[in-house]
């Protein structure tokens, strides 16, 4: 093992040290370090919002919606529920066990590890954290070596917000992240996608280690005739929530969309228009639209659209500025189902629109698929919601508005099937990072002698 490898193996273990002194058990210590990140995004809002202007070209608008805003919301509501969250649940017992009592403790599970991915590169590692610190853990937070900037800044000013001897940052990539597994930890959570949560959950596997997936896949939205004036404002949901989140490089933006042939050229122009008065339509001058991490994702995405077959379905846009690495908002109708853009998560500005007979047949074409993060219909008809809902499955189903579920304390995120195992955010984050410990107590007044041995014929009845 080199210097490097043992250097980090050795901090891991003081962290293991200070959970095994019971300091991050008390709910102060906890209160503290929460109050230690709502100073760190509010000294450094600025700085947080020239890094991710640099990393990913994010509207600083933008970054504080998705991440910095996201980071304050969390934290502010952890604070001000931790002590319901931490009081033990009473838990009601059978008759016949009389006198006694129930209650379920939750209890902080140990040494967690938190991977994060480069699109959110704040939110997403300091999110996870707030329910891991609520919970009473010690954390070791992995970013993505991909927003480099971002992963410097967490691992130089998070020692100085809050306890370093409980909270560390590793910064690296895979092979950091590969020797960080092989460690034993009490909890992964790990946000990225499907092929490298493979990849956790079969060395977490090891140590049968819990885990925590965050994954991706491609999330449909369902576009049901609208009348004009809801369409509008419809048009402007997806275009925001497509264009205008990291450009596309969300877990939970639109991959694709499904809708009537009858209705494709009204929705399409809507679209183009409030692409234009969003964005621009010059790729040069593009605004408020982030730009791709890397030229990597970049040739990934160009790929794409090289197929003939795809090319010819490009509607709108299709321009890439290989110097600022922006691509233009690009809408193609009817691309082959076959092609890699409708198999593969297209993690990027593309919107590919499927045409059909009937609106319902989009149900069938969603379950041909794996299970998505997110699914997301315009419709008004109340029959078609019910539809969806019962004949769907999906992390999250979100009716007539795009990514704002995510910024919902009291719903939870995550995935189902390839999209996920588990769900955070507000009590549902608490409860990621807790074992809930069930705890019965009796007294010796009273005992039902049917119950020991020798048995007779009575029959015992609870
Ligand atoms: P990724 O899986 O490539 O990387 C995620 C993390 O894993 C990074 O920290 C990286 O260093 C590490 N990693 C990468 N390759 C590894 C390997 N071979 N062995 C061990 N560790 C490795 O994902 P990404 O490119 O950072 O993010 C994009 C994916 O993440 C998309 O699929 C997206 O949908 C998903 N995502 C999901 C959510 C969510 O909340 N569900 C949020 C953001 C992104």
């Amino acid at each position: 093992m080199n210097d490097h490898m043992e250097m980090m193996r050795r901090s891991v273990e003081e962290l293991r040290l200070t959970f095994k002194s019971g300091k991050t058990r008390g709910v102060d210590w906890r209160k503290t370090q929460l109050r230690g990140i709502l100073r760190l995004i509010h000294e450094n809002e600025d700085t947080l919002f020239n890094l991710l202007q640099s990393e990913l070209g994010k509207h600083p608008v933008e970054s504080y919606r998705d991440e910095i805003g996201v980071v304050k919301k969390s934290a502010d509501h952890a604070l001000s529920c931790i002590d319901k969250w931490i009081s033990p649940k009473k838990g009601r017992l059978p008759l016949a066990f009389f006198p006694a009592s129930g209650r379920v403790l939750s209890e902080p599970l140990g040494l967690v590890l938190i991977i994060g991915s480069w699109n959110f590169p704040i939110s997403l590692i300091l999110d996870p954290l707030i329910g891991a610190i609520s919970a009473g853990n010690t954390v070791v937070l992995k970013p993505s070596e991909l927003s480099p900037q971002c992963a410097s800044f967490l691992a130089n000013m998070l020692p100085t917000y809050l306890d370093p001897k409980a909270v560390m940052v590793i910064e690296g990539g895979p092979e950091v992240c590969n020797q960080l597994l092989q460690y034993k930890w009490d909890k992964i959570f790990f946000t990225g996608s499907t092929k490298v949560g493979k990849i956790v959950m079969a060395a977490a596997a090891k140590n049968l280690t819990p885990v925590t997936l965050e994954l991706g896949g491609k999330s449909p939205a369902i576009f049901d005739s609208l009348p004009y004036s809801d369409l509008k404002v419809a048009a402007k949901r997806v275009a925001s929530g497509k264009w205008g989140a990291c450009a596309g490089q969300a877990c939970i933006g639109i991959d694709y969309m499904l809708v009537e042939h009858k209705f494709a050229s009204t929705l399409i122009e809507q679209l183009k228009k409030t692409i234009k008065r969003f964005y621009g339509d010059d790729v040069k001058t593009l605004k408020n639209h982030s730009r791709i991490i890397n030229k990597a994702h970049f040739d990934r995405l160009r790929s794409l659209l090289e197929d003939p077959a795809v090319a010819k379905c490009i509607v709108y846009g299709g321009s890439f500025d290989d110097t600022s690495l922006i691509i233009e908002p690009t809408i193609l109708l009817n691309p082959p189902l076959d092609a890699e853009i409708m198999n593969e998560e297209i993690f990027g500005p593309l919107l590919p629109i499927i045409t059909m007979d009937n609106i319902e047949e989009s149900i069938e074409f969603i379950n041909s698929k794996p299970k998505p993060l997110a699914l997301y219909a315009f419709t008004k008809n109340e029959t078609f919601k019910k539809q969806i809902l019962a004949e769907t499955s999906s992390g999250s189903v979100t009716f007539n508005d795009t990514m704002i579920q995510f910024l919902c304390d009291d719903l939870p995120f995550g995935g189902v099937g390839q999209s996920g195992i588990g769900r955070y955010h507000g009590k549902y984050s608490f409860d990621t990072f807790s074992h809930e410990k069930a705890v019965l107590e009796r007294s010796f007044y009273f005992e039902l002698e049917p119950r020991h041995p020798p048995w007779n014929n009575t029959k015992l009845e609870f």
